[in-house]
């Protein structure tokens, strides 16, 4: 067939999802065309780089490889001839203000050492945690994660489940019924924080990222999580699609209960047989298709829907290697309930932070140059529909709070190692990505905005649009924005054979 003769379809946005689903489509088939506002893609997961130091900016976390794998198997290709995964020992180092810290690594011994030493009481404890926590990603991530919810029927459905699974209560309450000791309740429960759920108030089904983990263990691409979006791209060019960079979608066209194509800021029209949006879905409806009934009214209503917190990152090059440090660090401030609190319902900004610490040169030296160390260590701050803080004045300020913080308790002598550093704030998820109230992860994952009950794969009114990325079903993180592309390219490939996209 030539490509003429193919269907058409645009993907606005080329964040993991976006990528992810473009390739899919190719794969099956469709000619693709993949629009990206900025000036290279990846969306959150962007590169920085200045003087040698190469910054990821955001994802540093791999976890299930094998659906990345599936993308290139889908396309007929091997993941290994793209990009070569390695593997992180221990997964985190978790460390607290009183000095002591736990290595979560992937060896039963090891981890039974280390919450025997703080409370023997809690092997036992933890023994059936992660038994529940297999439970639920059998579930909610093999059996649900990548089937898209379109009517309340299919919720009813994996409503017995969920109740047994006890998903009403949070993931701290289902952490603490197992383990008593507070450290250790902090370490098993601060994952959701990571997909932009509040521990306190997500879903205990949650706590599958625990099992995820210890199935299939935590993964760096070698050159750093640009090195799997390259990969992605070229992917995607080997068969047949289109990337367009610096292609800002103005509008997606639509009229009835179709859509035709989308228009670029520039003027250009892209005729489409389906459009698929990995932009913000209040972005996608209030601003793409503000136009159209079904735009101006989506919007308004998502705009009511609750949005997970913001980040504040800050990335940073020394001529220094710390060998201390593990490739990813959580530091935790001295509270925790409390600033959990202050993070997804404050109106300001509050005194502590907790931290997470990258230090990607530990895996993989070639992010940096000869002897030096790239970093960034990121803060979770309310989103702007909740503090509007004037980050402008704030960030700076912020910055230099953190380093000191840093550079006290884990980076001695950080200041006069500095070659380089810049920031990214609630502001510029807003303004560069287009991110509704500067929120990093979309729609918050509590139980009343996932599944059924999140914006849907395919468009329920108009029927040949379809989205893809963090704020659909499943949800954000990395499995997740590439499990919503699975479920979509389902429904798309289903309803090409189905004639409704003829
Ligand atoms: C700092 C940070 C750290 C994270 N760490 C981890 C981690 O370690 N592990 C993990 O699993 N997850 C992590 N996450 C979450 C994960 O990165 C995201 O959930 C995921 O990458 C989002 O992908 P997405 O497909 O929704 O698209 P996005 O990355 O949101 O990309 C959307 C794209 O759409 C583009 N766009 C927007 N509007 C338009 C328009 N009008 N026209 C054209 N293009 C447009 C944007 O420029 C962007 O490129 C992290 C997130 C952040 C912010």
């Amino acid at each position: 067939m030539s490509n003429k003769d193919k269907k058409q379809a645009v993907v606005v946005g080329a964040g993991l999802g976006g990528l992810a689903l473009a390739i899919r489509l190719q794969a099956s088939g469709m000619q693709v065309t993949l629009l990206e506002k900025r000036d290279k893609p990846g969306g959150r997961a962007y590169v920085y780089e200045d003087q040698g130091f190469v910054f990821d900016a955001g994802p540093t976390v791999i976890t299930d490889p094998s659906c990345i794998e599936e993308l290139f198997t889908a396309a007929g290709k091997r993941m290994s001839d793209y990009v070569e995964m390695l593997p992180v020992a221990p997964f985190y180092r978790l460390c607290w203000e009183d000095g002591s810290h736990f290595d979560y690594v992937n060896d039963q011994e090891a981890l039974d050492r280390q919450i025997h030493a703080l409370n023997p009481a809690d092997v036992e404890g933890y023994k059936r945690f992660l038994a529940y926590s297999k439970a639920v990603f059998e579930e909610g991530y093999l059996k649900l994660g990548a089937v898209p919810f379109l009517s309340f029927r299919d919720m009813i459905a994996a409503g017995p489940q969920l109740a047994r699974l006890q998903a009403w209560r949070s993931v701290y309450s289902l952490v603490a019924k197992f383990i008593q000791d507070e450290h250790l309740r902090q370490a098993f429960s601060f994952h959701s924080l990571l997909v932009g759920g509040n521990p306190f108030a997500t879903s205990s089904i949650y706590t599958l990222i625990h099992a995820l983990e210890r199935k299939w263990g935590v993964w760096f691409p070698r050159g750093g999580t640009g090195a799997l979006v390259r990969a992605m791209v070229k992917l995607f060019e080997d068969i047949g699609g289109k990337i367009e960079l610096n292609a800002p979608v103005a509008r997606i066209e639509a009229s009835g209960n179709r859509v035709s194509g989308v228009r670029v800021e520039d003027g250009r029209f892209f005729p489409a047989d389906a459009v698929a949006s990995n932009a913000d879905v209040v972005h996608t409806y209030a601003a793409l298709l503000g136009a159209h009934p079904r735009g101006a009214s989506e919007g308004q209503a998502l705009q009511k829907k609750r949005f997970s917190n913001s980040l504040f990152v800050l990335y940073f090059g020394l001529d220094h290697h710390h060998k201390q440090l593990q490739h990813h660090t959580v530091c935790f401030g001295p509270r925790y309930r409390e600033l959990i609190k202050d993070i997804f319902n404050g109106e300001t900004l509050a005194d502590d932070f907790s931290l997470y610490l990258h230090a990607p040169c530990v895996t993989d030296p070639s992010l940096a140059p000869p002897g030096c160390g790239s970093h960034y260590v990121l803060a979770p701050v309310p989103h702007l529909g909740n503090a509007p803080i004037d980050w402008e004045v704030e960030g700076p300020r912020y910055r230099d709070r953190i380093f000191d913080y840093l550079e006290k308790r884990y980076m001695p002598g950080l200041r006069s190692q500095l070659v380089t550093s810049r920031i990214f704030t609630p502001l510029d998820f807003r303004d560069q990505l287009n991110a509704h109230v500067g929120s990093a992860f979309s729609l918050e994952p509590i139980l009343t905005q996932s599944a059924w009950f999140r914006p849907h794969n395919r468009d329920s009114v108009l029927s040949n649009l379809y989205l893809v990325g963090a704020g659909t079903h499943p949800g954000a993180g990395v499995p997740g924005v590439i499990g919503s592309a699975k479920a979509t390219a389902g429904l798309m490939v289903e309803d090409l054979r189905d004639g409704i996209l003829a």
